[in-house]
């Protein structure tokens, strides 16, 4: 794929040698009307790649007039249209498969193994299950006998904003963007500053697939400079959020005033319950995989393991071993199964964290440091896969989100104990119960406070399925029809006989 990079304004300053990203507007691609840009960092290097714009309000009011002028030919576009095109998009990700992956791992630092076989397939199924799922969307009728019928339409809410984070960038950008087309709404999206790259390149598979201009608008820049314009815009009828909880709430409060849909997808501080009559191998295996994938930064990952004490041991040193054998790598290499860090910022962070829990007594069991790698990744944003012990419950790290390659351990002697533990948090995403008992399963399910829980699993999505958390992981649901009733307005119409 091929984008020209258009810059209307470019200047001739000392950034002109690199690559500019450019907004999204209207169908085309455009400098910000500032003409101010941003640094893109390359983890994996720690250098300065390309630009991305440094978008304001005036790059929103472009957006929201193209918008505007879209959203009537849009909403009343027959289904089967809208589903065309965003099938196209689907087919344009496949085909772009290896260029997105390999922007993505370069973007973000996550193995170009698992960009290419979990991101951009993914990102590809939401337009994928969107498409269809715009065909299968319907509403309820509601007879009142011998007197009237009421019917309820669920029409698109107009112009919606979807923010999106820098963990799984084209996979969660999409995951939004996709319903809220389908339900017939016109998108104004800002993905990460951190990882603007495939979201940029979306753009034109878009175009090729036939969207018409305004239907997507995509602005680049940073959560103060754009991110919070586009909340605070008057004609931004809903905003679709998923981020830190810090951030959800900011955003919450800022809206509040204006009665605007909101859907917000936070952290998590997820728990795994693992009992000594679990298949031992398989769940060392997937509580590795749900530890550390993309180097702990999904927001689903497990990060306080609670393990049955008599199994206790022989777990730590398996999964020890197993931590101290994954050694992180250039993400472009094929075989790499751990990349690297995000940010200069996220990695010191998570270093912070990591001195936070020895300090409250914890001991690494491995890891904990640092990775300094050779050749083009000597800059980089490496490190180790971190376990601890010997931290309580309440100590900093079991309770704040690290969101990187860092799990506790602890162990527990019941069921009730169990629980207490798992739920003694604020955050309320998603929890792992590993058993092969029927009946402590379904009692773990019904009693722990997340939004998901998986049993003897970790991460087996189907995009039907409510997905999101309680208490301070978020407000509201995605997926399936969750979503298509989020990106819609719900009117009743009562007709008397
Ligand atoms: P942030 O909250 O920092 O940012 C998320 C997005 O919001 C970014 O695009 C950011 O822009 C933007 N933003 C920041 N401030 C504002 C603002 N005031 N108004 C509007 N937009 C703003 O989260 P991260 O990008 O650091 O992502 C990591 C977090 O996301 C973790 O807490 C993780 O748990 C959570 N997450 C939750 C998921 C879920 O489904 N529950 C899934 C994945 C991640 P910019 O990057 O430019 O600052």
């Amino acid at each position: 794929m091929v984008v020209e990079h258009h810059v209307c304004n470019a200047n001739s300053g000392n950034i002109t040698a690199m690559l500019k990203l450019a907004n999204f507007i209207n169908g085309r691609y455009c400098a910000p009307v500032n003409n101010q840009y941003i640094d893109n960092i390359e983890p994996a290097t720690g250098l300065v790649y390309e630009h991305i714009p440094s978008s304001d309000s005036a790059d929103l009011e472009l957006a929201v007039a193209a918008a505007e002028n879209a959203l009537p030919a849009w909403r009343n576009m027959p289904l089967d249209q809208r589903a065309d095109i965003l099938l196209k998009i689907a087919q344009g990700i496949e085909n772009n498969l290896t260029e997105l992956a390999t922007a993505e791992a370069i973007d973000n630092g996550k193995p170009i193994g698992l960009a290419t076989t979990i991101d951009i397939p993914r990102a590809a199924s939401n337009f994928k299950f969107f498409a269809h799922a715009c065909s299968q969307f319907s509403s309820e009728a509601h007879n009142m006998a011998g007197s009237a019928i009421n019917y309820t339409l669920r029409q698109p809410i107009g112009i919606v904003g979807c923010i999106s984070p820098w963990n799984l960038p084209l996979y969660l950008f999409t995951w939004k963007i996709a319903p809220a087309l389908a339900a017939g709404n016109c998108v104004i999206a800002k993905p990460s500053e951190v990882t603007p790259k495939t979201a940029y390149l979306l753009g034109k598979i878009c175009q090729q697939a036939g969207l018409p201009n305004g239907v997507l608008n995509i602005l680049h820049g940073t959560g103060a400079g754009i991110g919070s314009v586009i909340c605070d815009h008057p004609k931004v009828k809903a905003i679709s959020f998923t981020g830190g909880t810090k951030t959800g709430a900011a955003i919450a409060s800022q809206v509040a005033g204006q009665f605007k849909k909101l859907s917000l997808e936070l952290g998590g501080k997820n728990p795994a319950l693992i009992f000594a009559d679990c298949n031992l191998n398989d769940t060392i295996d997937e509580i590795f995989r749900a530890s550390f994938a993309n180097q702990g930064q999904i927001c689903l990952c497990a990060s306080r393991l609670y393990i049955e004490r008599s199994i206790y041991d022989k777990f730590k040193t398996a999964l020890v071993s197993k931590a101290q054998a994954l050694i992180p790598q250039d993400p472009l290499l094929k075989n790499t199964q751990m990349g690297a860090i995000v940010s200069i910022d996220h990695l010191s962070k998570i270093k912070h964290y990591i001195e936070q829990a020895k300090l409250a007594g914890g001991a690494v069991l491995c890891g904990g440091e640092q990775v300094q790698l050779e050749g083009r990744c000597a800059q980089g944003y490496f490190l180790q896969p971190t376990i601890i012990e010997g931290l309580s419950n309440d100590a900093v790290c079991n309770q704040e989100e690290i969101f990187g390659p860092v799990i506790t351990l602890q162990p527990f002697d019941n069921d009730e104990q169990a629980l207490t533990l798992a739920n003694d948090s604020s955050y309320g995403l998603a929890a792992t119960v590993w058993t092969n008992n029927l009946t402590r399963a379904h009692h773990f399910a019904e009693q722990l406070q997340t939004g998901i829980v998986w049993i003897n699993c970790w991460l087996l999505r189907d995009l039907r399925t409510p997905f999101g958390g309680m208490k301070h992981s978020g407000v509201g649901r995605e997926g399936g029809m969750e979503a298509m009733r989020f990106f819609t307005e719900t009117k009743n119409v009562c007709i008397k006989y």
